[in-house]
Parts: structure tokens; C-alpha cells; sequence
């Protein structure tokens, strides 16, 4: 599940494949950028942003380009040596191709694909709120921006990006869990709004530099979460059964031992 960290971890492969190399090919696979060639050009950097990636590039007239790809839920970037097999995903999945000397990165199902001035990429990633594993994150903002919609359900406003960038499913569901909190629960009325910021933060950063996403501390296949995919099967709390309903327009999972329906006003402090 593409999250803030996978975007993170995404971007420093890319980074470090391409980062300051001359790319002597490009291969685009969708209809709008068909004809655009980057032979030729530079790779500055590649950044993320919440679940947005901004590969950098300079133009050989030096002006500065940012090529943008978003994941969403099946979407991968991989960097390959030269002449080392594809493995990643089917062919017919492949987005854009870009060669460089040392190596050759693949973009699959990637979504929202542009080509802007590095000026423009506001227009792309300013309605973001705070990212979680950005240089400039802050917890402040994004706790005043949750706040800022008290009714909304404590389950959706995590996902909205204009909140705070880089939570996904799995992090919200775990994020709640982990605080006791009901997914239904009101912003208004969540305890200790910011200490539930800051967990979000921590599950996201403690993820970085490896593929495998755990909540729990285990890297073991089915014990990487508390919550998340485990539809039916025993809280490892209470024991009680976890759930699993639509919220929104994503399911989330839940324990509703664990995590009581709260309403009202928060508790003073
Ligand atoms: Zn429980």
C-alpha cells in the first residue's frame, strides 16, 4: 500500500539511480506525453511530497523541469542496472522509461504523470497539508488544520491530504488503534489531538528505508499490523474481533473494544 514512507523510500531509489546523471533516453507511455523526449537532460533530485513524486530535471537550455507521478494504491517506481532484466511488473503496465549511463528506472501504473516547471509544482502540491516525512514538517499546523474541522470523522480527515500528507489506510487504522480511538470519533472530539499527530509521524518515519510497512514492531508476514487487513480475526489486545466497515469512501478496520465511540466535547487539556 503506497503511504507517505513508500513515496519516501520510492524517491530516495530514484534519487539515488538518477541524481545527477545526463539521461540519454526517455520513453513515455501515455497518450499525452508521447512525444516529449528528455534526451539530454539532467536529474537534479527526486523528492517527495505526502504521496506525491517530484522528479527534478534540468532542460539542456537549464530551465528548471519537474517530472510528477502519483501512486495511489498500485503504482511503483524501480530502478534497474543496464541490461538487467525488468523485473517489476508486466510490460504492458510500464508509464515512462528513463535511461541514464548507470542505470534505467521504470514508472508502472503510475497516476497524474505531468511534465511542469519546477515553478509550477504548487499547482500540484500546494493544497497539501503538512508532510509527515518532509524537511519542513510541522506538527503544529497540521494538528491546527485537523482542528480546523471539528464535526469531520477523525477517519477521513487523516486521509485528507490537506490535513497532514502522507497518511494512507493502513496508518490511519493503526494510528487510531494504537490512541483508542473510535475511526468515528469525531476531530472535535479526540483526545490529545496532538500526541495522535505525532504517532501518525512516528509509524511513518520508523518505516523509512525498508519495503515491508509494520506497526507492531514485527516484520513477520501477518504480524505487522494490530488492525489493518485483519477483518474478523482476534484484537492482539482484547482478543475481541476486529472489524472492518466502509467509512468515507474507504474501508477501515477497527476494534470496538479497543477503540470505544466517543462523542461530545474532548476532555479539558
Ligand atoms: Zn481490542
Amino acid at each position: 500500500m503506497p503511504e507517505g514512507d513508500t513515496v519516501w523510500n520510492t524517491a530516495r531509489v530514484l534519487h539515488r539511480a538518477l541524481a545527477g546523471a545526463r539521461l540519454t533516453g526517455s520513453d513515455f507511455r501515455v497518450p499525452r506525453l508521447a512525444t516529449t523526449d528528455l534526451t539530454g537532460w539532467t536529474v537534479r533530485e527526486s523528492a517527495s511530497r505526502g504521496k506525491h513524486l517530484l522528479l527534478r530535471l534540468a532542460a539542456p537550455d537549464e530551465a528548471p523541469w519537474t517530472l510528477h507521478s502519483h501512486l495511489r494504491m498500485d503504482g511503483a517506481w524501480r530502478a534497474y542496472a543496464p541490461g538487467e532484466r525488468w523485473s517489476g511488473r508486466p510490460a504492458h503496465l510500464i508509464r515512462v522509461v528513463l535511461r541514464s549511463p548507470g542505470a534505467v528506472a521504470v514508472g508502472y501504473h503510475l497516476h497524474e504523470l505531468a511534465l511542469v516547471p519546477t515553478g509550477e509544482e504548487d499547482a500540484l502540491v500546494g493544497h497539501l497539508g503538512p508532510d509527515l516525512l518532509g524537511p519542513d514538517w510541522d506538527a503544529a499546523e497540521a494538528t491546527r488544520r485537523l482542528a480546523a474541522h471539528p464535526e469531520q470523522t477523525i477517519g477521513e480527515a487523516l486521509l485528507d491530504q490537506r490535513n497532514l500528507a502522507g497518511v494512507g489506510n493502513l496508518y490511519k487504522c493503526e494510528v487510531l488503534f494504537l490512541r483508542g480511538v473510535s475511526p468515528w470519533t469525531p476531530v472535535g472530539a479526540v483526545p490529545d489531538l496532538p500526541g495522535l499527530v505525532a504517532l501518525a509521524q512516528r509509524l511513518l518515519a520508523a518505516n523509512r528505508g525498508r519495503w515491508t510497512q509494520s506497526t507492531t514492531g514485527s516484520l513477520h508476514r501477518g504480524q505487522t499490523s494490530y488492525v489493518y487487513g485483519r477483518r474478523a480475526q482476534p484484537c492482539r489486545r482484547c482478543g475481541a474481533a476486529v472489524s472492518k466497515e466502509e467509512l468515507g469512501e474507504r474501508v477501515t478496520y477497527w476494534c470496538a473494544v479497543c477503540q470505544p465511540e466517543r462523542s461530545g466535547t474532548p476532555p479539558p487539556g
